[in-house]
């Protein structure tokens, strides 16, 4: 595909990643993340699991606590210090009304102009199949940007203090197959790598690379097929659904 992306908009302040599990973000969103704080942009992670499920060799008991710290240490590399965790399970989140209802609830507590999350497509292009955590999440983070903004939707939420935000203007979701803008990411692209780096327990277990050159080779690739849609420079790319 030959079309080029168009730049991500520029005009907000506040961004939400939603994703379903620790290193959803690292893998290419966090050298956009690393991008936007140097504007002086605001971003918080939600997890709706914390990757208990991830590691073969640890049971989910260990890694809980595992992924959280690396999760936090990725997300300090980038500058990100609001990291929360929804404690969905992971490897079976079920996309309804209770997943919408715990995104519509982080919405409105920080009510970003942009959520960025992760793909909610069967595949991700191709017949490489998605997975279902990133199915329903993806799906209930784009339903929950209009969830948030309607007061009868979950109205226990308002009760408890959560009030209707209707201020997300966008949602961007990483990994799509079908991406339309993208972010340059020639500033970011380092903290990208020691972002990812940072699942260092996760990645060792994933593969017999070392984790740096892993962590590189991986931010090369995801930065590196956006780029000849993007002036042929590093970038992440985003579907873009704007509200
Ligand atoms: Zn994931």
């Amino acid at each position: 595909m030959t079309e080029q992306l168009e730049p991500m908009p520029t005009d907000w302040r506040r961004a939400l990643a939603i994703v379903a599990h620790p290193d959803d973000v690292e893998y290419g969103t966090a050298a956009a993340v690393a991008t936007w704080l140097d504007e002086s942009r605001e971003v918080g992670y939600v997890l709706a699991t914390r990757g208990e499920a991830g590691i073969d060799g640890v049971s989910p008991q260990e890694a809980t606590e595992l992924r959280e710290r690396e999760q936090r240490a990725s997300a300090h590399v980038v500058g990100v210090s609001l990291v929360e965790f929804l404690d969905h399970r992971d490897g079976v989140i079920e996309y309804g009304p209770a997943l919408r209802r715990d995104l519509t609830a982080a919405i409105r507590a920080h009510r970003p102009d942009l959520v960025v999350t992760i793909n909610h497509h069967d595949t991700w292009g191709g017949t490489a199949w998605n997975t279902p955590d990133h199915r329903a999440v993806g799906r209930a983070a784009l339903d929950a940007a209009a969830d948030a903004g309607n007061r009868w939707i979950f109205p226990e939420l308002a009760d408890n203090g959560l009030l209707p935000w209707d201020g997300v203007r966008w949602v961007a979701v990483a990994g799509s197959p079908y991406p339309t803008h993208a972010v340059d990411v020639t500033e970011g692209f380092e903290r990208g790598v020691r972002s990812l780096l940072e699942h260092r327990t996760y990645i060792e277990a994933l593969t017999e690379t070392d984790p740096e050159a892993y962590s590189r080779h991986v931010l090369h690739q995801i930065t590196g097929s956006a780029a000849p849609r993007f002036g042929d420079r590093p970038a992440v790319a985003f579907e873009l659904f704007p509200r």
